[in-house]
């Protein structure tokens, strides 16, 4: 079966899982698992901040991050197709009364400064307090420029805002762009990194922060569930993924642009911006005949008018080729 869905859907290596069974463990809620430490750790090191969380989603992570920022009455500015605003149940308004105050995101999934200052609030009983602004990088698979991150981190400075990071896929825009993950991470306060996605781990997200925002976080991860006993089998992929995963995820943003490629060449409307993510435009009446005709052949996508295909660690060239095939035929039929 060849499955574009998401990167979410790889399954772990038998090297991943040798590592760990491998897993020295102990119950992480007294601090004593050995693997989660220094799986935290890595994640400090890595991103250039004080300390980290590893906690199993991505959505508790950037749950736990916003209930640290934001307190009852108070506010994050976030994109309107923000994760952490649409795809998250409406968590941080459910579970923290924190209120999220939506902008508009330009097409590379940067939140333009000048709209962000029209939105902070100002001192007036009849707002909620603004506390934060969050970014997502990357964005719909488009990598945010450092300089925007730059002129973000400068402009929260000025207006007392805290900046929070959902970097989910952060690696694919660190690879991206040829830089260490600490050159993007030195423009926020916290960072959420999933390790799931195309770092192929089954389980597991990090938040990065400081010392005192870890400490406040690991309360906020108890009381959500997310503190785990022996997570070190959990934690040796997440190691696992980072150590042999991240310089890879240039193989899935070269597979992805030459999938674009090819699609191109075949007539079809497709766009792909810097990573593993590739959007195709499906005239509305071929969508369910498309996904039909791909189902048949074993082929996973998640069709719409537009199409979303996801290059990972199980997609081969060789899979894209039967990709490209089957949509050709498709396209002749
Ligand atoms: C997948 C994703 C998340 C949530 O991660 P889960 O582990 O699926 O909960 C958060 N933010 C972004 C941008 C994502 O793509």
């Amino acid at each position: 079966m060849i499955d574009l869905r998401s990167d979410t859907v790889t399954r772990p290596s038998a090297a991943m899982l040798a590592a760990m069974m491998a897993a020295e463990t102990g119950d992480d809620v007294y601090g004593d698992d050995p693997t989660v430490n220094a799986l935290e750790a890595t994640a400090a090191r890595l991103s250039g901040k004080e300390a980290a969380l590893f906690l199993p989603s991505g959505t508790q992570a950037n749950l736990v991050a916003l209930l640290c920022h934001c307190q009852r009455g108070e506010e994050y500015i976030v994109g309107q197709l923000a994760h952490n605003y649409k795809y998250e149940a409406g968590g941080a308004a459910v579970l923290g009364s924190i209120q999220p105050q939506p902008v508009t995101a330009a097409a590379d999934g940067s939140l333009p400064l000048d709209v962000v200052a029209q939105f902070i609030k100002p001192d007036d009983m009849h707002f909620a307090i603004t506390k934060l602004l969050s970014l997502e990088n990357t964005w719909n698979g488009s990598v945010l420029p450092l300089r925007y991150l730059e002129e973000a981190y400068a402009f929260t400075r000025e207006r007392g805002l805290a900046l929070h990071i959902d970097g989910a896929r952060i690696f694919n825009a660190a690879v991206a762009l040829g830089v260490g993950l600490e050159e993007i991470a030195r423009y926020c306060d916290t960072l959420t990194i999933c390790l799931s996605k195309g770092l192929g781990a089954p389980v597991g997200s990090l938040l990065c922060g400081s010392t005192e925002y870890i400490k406040r976080a690991r309360r906020w991860r108890k009381m959500t569930g997310g503190a785990m006993r022996q997570a070190g089998i959990l934690a040796a992929a997440g190691l696992y993924a980072l150590e042999h995963n991240v310089v890879r995820l240039k193989d899935d943003h070269d597979n992805a642009a030459w999938l674009a490629e090819r699609l191109r060449e075949a007539g079809v409307e497709v766009s792909r911006q810097d990573t593993n993510m590739v959007f195709v435009r499906v005239p509305p009446e071929q969508v369910e005949p498309l996904a039909a005709w791909m189902r048949e052949r074993d082929i996973r996508l998640s069709a719409g008018p537009v199409t979303r295909l996801v290059t990972h660690l199980d997609i081969s060239r060789d899979a894209l080729e039967t990709l490209v095939a089957a949509w050709q035929a498709f396209l002749r039929r």
